[in-house]
């Protein structure tokens, strides 16, 4: 006979006792207990189990197979006896979160199943998220209906309902994850959202879920996974979305509701002033070109960054009177340069390979001309290359 489910019949006992069935040691500091009754719910249906103490000892996961309920206790094999009573109790915290966001989970489905046909192909309840996954996409303007009509079902508080059913009733009724019936099956109802078959405990009524919100939707599988947050733990994210948005409206003296604008001018400004940069560094880079000693041994230029091409044209230059090694080393903001190279009458990449040796550079290129990035500070790059 499987373990007796305490919570199927109260979900919202947080205490009992059971009798010891049978004890099995894992390790010197952990056994596996089990017992002819319990309200542990075990990991099951993609829902994570419930913690809590058996007697004074931590229950850490609990598991079910066959009917059979093991629970993962940190006790020695000596702390607890088969055939004692134990009193045990559940987290009742992490349980009740489970239930608001399990309970939310069934009303998002069973929603998107009654106004699009949607299926649910996967769930998973983690102790921070809900993920569930679907068989096709729904467009954003259908999302934020579905949130919408999701918590309008919150504020209506409708009563939800747990019971078996045996295989005769089952007949002819329409509910979702139809899986195989052996004697009976536990039907979650909430009336006019869903019917589903369900293992896992759910909250009274729909009220106790306080929100739903999905936080993310991402196109998985020819479908979409959307990742919700229901009662507490969509109430503790809220709140650090608030953090978050109050200290930027600080930053930028700038009201909540204006955020997106004032963020678009910074981008903007910022963009402007990068263009700005880039512009005042190729005058530089064509001022040091002029000024360059036409006799030196070596003609190689550092500078802001500057774009590619600008670049490109100064190497051409500088490689139009000289033969000795010409390259002009734009800085790429991270404590390195992009190179462009070349070495008139020899072989460019030659350079590029000691680059490449001494500082772990790189890039690639042709006879004529090579490029890449380097890591090495001005007076490394110039002393190397003096040396050629
Ligand atoms: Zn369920």
């Amino acid at each position: 006979m499987g373990t007796v489910k305490l919570y199927d019949e109260d979900a919202y006992k947080r205490e009992f006792s059971a009798v010891i069935e049978s004890i099995d040691v894992k390790d010197p500091d952990t056994c596996l207990v089990r017992l002819d009754r319990t309200l542990f719910f075990p990991e099951e249906g993609g829902q994570t189990s419930d913690i809590g103490t058996l007697g004074s000892f931590e229950v850490t996961h609990v598991s079910i197979e066959d009917d059979i309920i093991t629970h993962t206790v940190m006790c020695r094999a000596d702390d607890l006896k088969t055939g004692d009573e134990v009193s045990g109790v559940i987290d009742w915290k992490r349980r009740f979160s489970n239930m608001q966001n399990h309970t939310g989970e069934h009303i998002l489905s069973g929603i998107m199943h009654r106004e699009w046909g949607i299926e649910n192909k996967g769930f998973h309840l983690s102790d921070s998220i809900v993920t569930v996954d679907t068989s096709s996409e729904l467009p954003e303007e259908d999302l934020k209906k579905l949130e919408m009509l999701a918590n309008d079902a919150v504020y209506r508080n409708i009563p939800t309902e747990c019971r078996y059913y045996d295989a005769a009733s089952l007949e002819g009724m329409s509910y979702r994850s139809k899986i195989a019936v052996k004697d009976s099956l536990r039907i979650v109802t909430i009336p006019g959202i869903d019917v589903c078959a369900c293992c896992a405990p759910h909250v009274s009524h729909t009220g106790e879920i306080g929100i739903i919100k999905i936080i993310r939707a991402i196109r998985y599988k020819g479908g979409m996974r959307l990742t919700i947050l229901c009662g507490e733990r969509a109430f503790s994210h809220l709140s650090r979305i608030q953090d978050i948005t109050d200290d930027l409206s600080h930053m930028l003296s700038e009201n909540t509701d204006k955020l997106t604008e004032a963020v678009d001018r910074l981008l903007n400004d910022n963009n402007d002033l990068k263009i700005k940069i880039k512009n005042d560094a190729a005058k530089r880079l064509e001022r040091d070109i002029e000024e360059l000693d036409s006799n030196a041994p070596v003609a190689v230029l550092f500078t802001d960054a500057v774009d590619n091409t600008v670049q490109r044209k100064a190497v051409n230059r500088l490689s139009e009177s000289r033969d000795t090694i010409c390259a002009v080393f734009s800085s790429d903001g991270d404590s390195g340069y992009n190179y462009i190279l070349s070495y008139p009458g020899h072989d460019a990449r030659g350079i590029s390979s000691l680059l490449k040796e001494k500082f772990g550079a790189r890039g690639g290129g042709s006879l004529e001309m090579v490029q890449g990035n380097i890591k090495a500070s001005e007076e490394e790059i110039s002393a190397l290359l003096r040396q050629e």
